[in-house]
């Protein structure tokens, strides 16, 4: 479905990704492992078209991404979870959600998709006309979750979700994804808490300042000395 050859992409004279090669399948969970500042996020922002790469090809489904502006990657079907969650503090839950869908005009859909939303997400409905703002951490993933959804996206990014959640909360939302999975979204995960991300995703990815240094199933890779030592606190 994804198929990344290998980008170099750059912060002004910073490498930051050095030959970057990945590919994703369709309804796979793919997850990217890595230390901090091993270029997790670039890679993802590098997706979703906010970075452009130097050199290399990103192609969706046989048609070439790199470089193009992040609505079209939107209307392609890709959409990005960003780090920090970063919701519209002072717009409600619901003007959150209908950001999600600007470029869509299927006001059907767009209803039908809502009501996708608050299935997985209960809270959100609860909530609906609360300012984004005032939800807890969890509550806002959530969200960013949810307007994510709302392009209704063939592959969702997601960048390190369980950041500052409770364990039980992590849960939620790792269960969440694999619902999320199941109806068919292929997924790119990436995620600080390797363990997690190992437990379901089916295959994997690990990043070393810039560089992909190991993949395999997930099984592999939990089963794999040095990426116990590395990433799995050596369990
Ligand atoms: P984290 O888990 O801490 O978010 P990450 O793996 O997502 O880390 P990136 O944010 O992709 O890492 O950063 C990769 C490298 O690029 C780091 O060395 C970082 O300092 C550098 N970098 C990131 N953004 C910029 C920027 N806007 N300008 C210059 N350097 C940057």
């Amino acid at each position: 479905m994804l198929k990344i050859n290998d980008i170099n992409v750059y912060y002004g004279n910073i490498h930051a990704l050095k030959g970057v090669s990945l590919d994703i399948k369709q309804g796979e969970i793919v997850t990217l492992i890595g230390a901090n500042g091993a270029g997790k996020s670039t890679l993802l922002k590098t997706i979703s078209g906010l970075l452009k790469p130097k050199t290399g090809e990103i192609l969706l489904e046989g048609e070439h991404l790199a470089g193009k502006v992040p609505q079209l990657v939107v209307k392609r079907g890709i959409s990005q979870v960003p780090e920090g969650r970063r919701v519209f503090a002072n717009m409600s839950v619901e003007e959150n959600l209908e950001l999600g869908a600007y470029l869509r005009k299927d006001k059907k859909g767009i209803r039908e998709d809502f009501e996708k939303v608050f299935q997985l997400f209960p809270r959100l409905q609860e909530r609906r006309k609360q300012l984004s703002g005032t939800l807890s951490g969890g509550e806002q993933q959530m969200l960013a979750m949810g307007r994510a959804l709302m392009a209704r996206p063939r592959l969702l990014l997601l960048d390190e979700p369980s950041m500052g959640l409770a364990p039980l909360l992590v849960k939620t939302i790792f269960r969440i994804i694999e619902e999320i999975n199941q109806t068919g979204t292929t997924i790119l995960l990436v995620e600080q808490n390797a363990n997690m991300a190992l437990s379901i995703a089916d295959r994997a990815y690990v990043i070393e300042t810039g560089k992909i240094v190991a993949a395999g199933t997930s099984e592999e890779l939990s089963q794999s000395d040095q990426i116990r030592a590395a990433y799995l606190g050596g369990h």
